[in-house]
């Protein structure tokens, strides 16, 4: 393995980090405040090309590697989990599924517009009775002669308000003795007759962002809108969700990195007992800790990407990855505040900003609790990953930087 950044792997870094740092960071508070997703942020990193960065040139990307994408996550994240958050949706729960599931059709008409950013994409997968429980949904898709009926609910759904495309998965065969085989995905444009949309507020964290509930009521779709197979939908969700992980593991590291930063600023700043605070051993311990934890969850999430890199199945690492990163990039936002006292416990910092965005990633995209029962499956020889009829497929960089 060759975690060495390239210069390209600079320049998107550089890229990101100017966008967000100079950006973003001055209006976050702002917009955190009000519970709203400031206007400009998703047709700038459209214009900026963050919304396809990982995706092929012929498909309207910008045909960077998937290390590029894990970089992006970390700084986007080390500014606000609500810029992560749309690349954890847009790019890898939706439009890296259209590149690995999808036919040449499909890429065409979906994954070139999202990759360009001239249309935004969501995933629906939980619903108001089925988070964790995947199988346990409710949602169906009938099948008639030239198209399925959707009906259904889905819920807590990332910008399911300002997306016009969604990747939904729904029950076609009620009858399937696993209800794991029973389901498929669909690619819905939101503005088909019977879709309907509406806010959640009053959220712990990710205020800034847009988290939603998406309605379906005898929505009609093609049948050439069917993602793979009648029967893979839920093959495809965990497909989904191995890269939408990937982008949270980077997202969170980049967190801790955050938390220490501000952490050492106001250590070498704020005194007390005569001297600075970084100067007392139990801070420098919770310093140390957050060196730890980002310098491990960083490597985590590099050993995923170069895995996604050269094509190799990464389900394992990036749950370990993510289930790793998110849980210490809560430990560090807590321990920030306190390094801060009760100023860390106001908004005039941002690391109490941190602390709540830091508890939604422990929830989505797999709880905790799912990924150390992964991970438990794995080392007891209770869980592998067989082959999917369609992986994700490795970076190729004269491929993937070729226009046509
Ligand atoms: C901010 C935010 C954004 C989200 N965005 C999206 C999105 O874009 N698309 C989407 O489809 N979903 C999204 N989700 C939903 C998210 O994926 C689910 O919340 C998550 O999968 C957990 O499901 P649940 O909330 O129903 O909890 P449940 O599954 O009901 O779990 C409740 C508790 O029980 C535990 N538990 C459940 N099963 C087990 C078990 N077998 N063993 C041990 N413990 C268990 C869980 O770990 C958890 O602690 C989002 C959620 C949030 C908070």
């Amino acid at each position: 393995m060759d975690f060495a950044l390239t210069d390209e792997h600079r320049m998107v870094q550089d890229m990101v980090k100017g966008f967000g740092q100079k950006e973003v960071a001055p209006i976050i508070k702002e917009y955190d405040r009000k519970q709203e997703m400031a206007d400009f942020i998703l047709p700038r990193m459209a214009e900026l090309g963050i919304l396809g960065i990982c995706l092929p040139v012929r498909y309207g990307g910008q045909g960077m590697d998937y290390i590029s994408l894990g970089l992006a996550c970390e700084e986007l994240e080390a500014v606000d989990s609500t810029l992560r958050v749309v690349m954890s949706v847009h790019i890898g729960l939706n439009s890296l599924a259209l590149l690995q599931w999808g036919t040449e059709e499909q890429k065409e008409k979906f994954l070139v517009p999202q990759s360009r950013g001239e249309k935004i994409a969501c995933f629906g997968l939980t619903e108001p009775g089925a988070g964790s429980d995947v199988a346990a949904m409710t949602s169906t898709a009938k099948k008639t002669n030239s198209r399925y009926v959707i009906n259904g609910e889905k819920m807590w759904i990332s910008l399911a308000t300002k997306a016009d495309l969604a990747l939904v998965v729904a029950r076609t065969d009620p009858e399937a003795p696993d209800p794991h085989d029973g389901l498929s995905a669909f690619i819905v444009e939101m503005e088909r007759s019977g879709v309907s949309t509406g806010d959640i507020h009053g959220k712990l964290g990710v205020r800034a962002g847009s988290t939603g509930w998406i309605a379906f009521q005898d929505v009609e779709v093609p049948l050439e809108n069917r993602l793979g197979e009648e029967g893979e939908g839920f093959k495809i969700a965990m497909s989904c969700l191995d890269n939408g992980r990937y982008t949270v593991a980077a997202g969170a590291t980049g967190l801790i990195r955050a938390s220490m930063e501000a952490s050492n600023k106001y250590a070498n700043e704020r005194r007390a007992f005569g001297r600075e605070i970084g100067k007392f051993q139990l801070v420098q311990q919770k310093i140390a800790h957050m060196v730890k934890s980002y310098e491990a969850a960083k490597l985590l999430y590099l050993r995923a990407g170069w895995m996604k890199n050269q094509g190799i199945r990464n389900t394992r690492e990036t749950s370990l990855a993510k289930w790793f990163a998110t849980d210490e990039s809560f430990d560090a936002a807590s321990e920030a505040i306190q390094i801060h006292g009760a100023y860390g416990y106001s908004d005039e910092y941002e690391v109490e900003r941190y602390l709540r965005n830091a508890k939604g990633a422990i929830i989505y995209e797999g709880t905790s609790e799912i990924h150390q029962l992964m991970q438990a499956g794995y080392a007891l020889g209770y869980r592998d990953d067989p082959p999917l009829r369609c992986e994700l497929p490795a970076y190729d960089v004269d491929s993937w930087q070729n226009p046509k």
